[in-house]
């Protein structure tokens, strides 16, 4: 189950909150995009829900119309940032040993140079 109190706590709910900055890319009611602190390519960009889901290890329980708008809002991002001729890829780390660090589902969007398989 979400829990809105572990998962707003985290530094993706004070972005969301407007209590820390960020450079929001795109945003609509349910979700927000902001570029990525630290950047593992030239476009890097997360896209997060509004509210408070912990990952994917929770996508059983979470409103499967909120995980579809997310990676429409993912595709939006990446027209946006011109990425459609390109190519772009979307990583969701899941869990400690998968790199995930933030306990607020993200999804990364990342362009703008070849990106090797298979990932680290
Ligand atoms: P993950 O390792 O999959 O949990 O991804 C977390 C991502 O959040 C990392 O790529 C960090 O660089 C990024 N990050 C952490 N804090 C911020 C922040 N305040 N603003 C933007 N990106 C952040």
């Amino acid at each position: 189950m979400s829990d809105p109190q572990q998962s707003s706590d985290t530094v993706f709910g004070a972005i969301v909150r407007g209590e820390i900055p960020a450079e929001i890319v795109y945003e609509d009611d349910d979700c927000i995009a902001f570029r990525d602190l630290n950047p593992q390519a030239p476009v890097h960009v997360l896209v997060i829900p509004r509210i408070a889901v912990s990952g994917l290890q929770e996508a059983d329980q979470a409103d499967p119309a909120l995980l579809g708008h997310l990676m429409q809002a993912a595709q939006t991002v990446a027209r946006q940032e011109g990425l459609d001729a390109s190519g772009w890829r979307v990583v969701v780390n899941v869990g400690e040993a998968a790199g995930q660090t933030v306990p607020h589902l993200h999804l990364h969007v990342l362009g703008g140079r070849a990106l090797t398989w298979p990932p680290g």
